[in-house]
């Protein structure tokens, strides 16, 4: 059995702050907290059978991890521009995918350090009207290859958020957000724990679960946080405006889809910097 992770930093068990998870004086700290929870990751994805594990470091810089302390078993994609950003590496052939420290989506309720890929363009994305965070939004990718999204990590409403497009997906919820900046987290180690006992059982009911179902048709909603943004946006394939601060991003399937959702993060990237 092969199996994927995807692994952000936000959404790791005692992680609160943006100090935490950017270079400076708290990073080790919220790099040994997320190496700990992908590990447990893959300790439940080895102990329910799996043979190949790939971890996509999908986060900031995406090399947050150390790679000599990570799991024996797995192997390790981390570095930038990756075309399928935070879902590099998967392919058909893969048998579950994992999101590991996933975080609230911009747009819904106070979740630690909410966003939506990036803070300063993106102001909410949905899907058929519902809110998608990045678990959502990476499952268009899940969903064109046929691999099930068996397991999301995070707090309650990351939790929330995923099921619309991932009906039945296991949840681990590690912490309680109680505002952007502040949540009242599980000790790592029992965060760790459930990561790892949420895995193996995850992994045993993929025959129910299923890849998620997402389209035809294949567009999202983003509601950006400037016209100006907005306008930039419409260069890019596949995306059309709909409102002043709205746009509709479509392609021909869930993979040219996310591809052309990642091409807008892009370009919007250089106009976002200097609002
Ligand atoms: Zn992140």
């Amino acid at each position: 059995m092969r199996v994927f992770i995807s692994c952000d930093m936000e959404g790791v068990a005692g992680i609160v702050d943006w100090e935490q998870v950017r270079p400076g004086p708290e990073y080790e700290l919220g790099r040994r907290l997320l190496l700990n929870e992908v590990n447990a990751a893959i300790d439940g994805a080895v102990r329910a059978g799996a043979t190949e594990v790939l971890v996509n470091d999908s986060h900031g810089a995406m090399q947050n991890l150390p790679p000599d302390q990570l799991h024996a078993e797995a192997g390790y994609c981390s570095g930038r521009h990756k075309p399928l950003y935070m879902m590099e590496g998967l392919e058909p052939g893969f048998e579950a995918a994992l999101f590991v420290g996933y975080h609230g989506a911009v747009g819904g309720p106070s979740s630690t350090l909410s966003h939506t890929y990036n803070p300063s363009a993106v102001t909410a994305v949905t899907w058929e009207g519902h809110l998608l965070g990045e678990s959502g939004i990476n499952a268009l990718v899940a969903s064109h290859f046929g691999v099930p999204v068996a397991l999301v990590s995070g707090d309650q409403h990351t939790a929330e958020q995923a099921r619309p497009v991932l009906p039945g997906v296991e949840t681990v919820v590690v912490k309680r957000s109680v505002s952007r900046l502040a949540a009242s987290s599980l000790h790592p180690a029992v965060a760790c724990r459930l990561i790892e006992e949420g895995t193996v059982r995850a992994l045993a009911r993929l025959g129910e679960l299923g890849a998620p179902r997402m389209g035809p048709p294949y567009q999202l909603r983003v509601q950006l946080r400037t016209a100006d943004l907005a306008e930039m946006a419409t260069g890019v394939r596949g995306v059309e405006r709909s409102s002043e601060l709205e746009v509709l991003v479509e392609g021909a399937d869930g993979l040219e889809t996310y591809r052309n959702f990642v091409t807008l993060l892009h370009v919007t990237r250089i106009v976002a910097q200097e609002i």
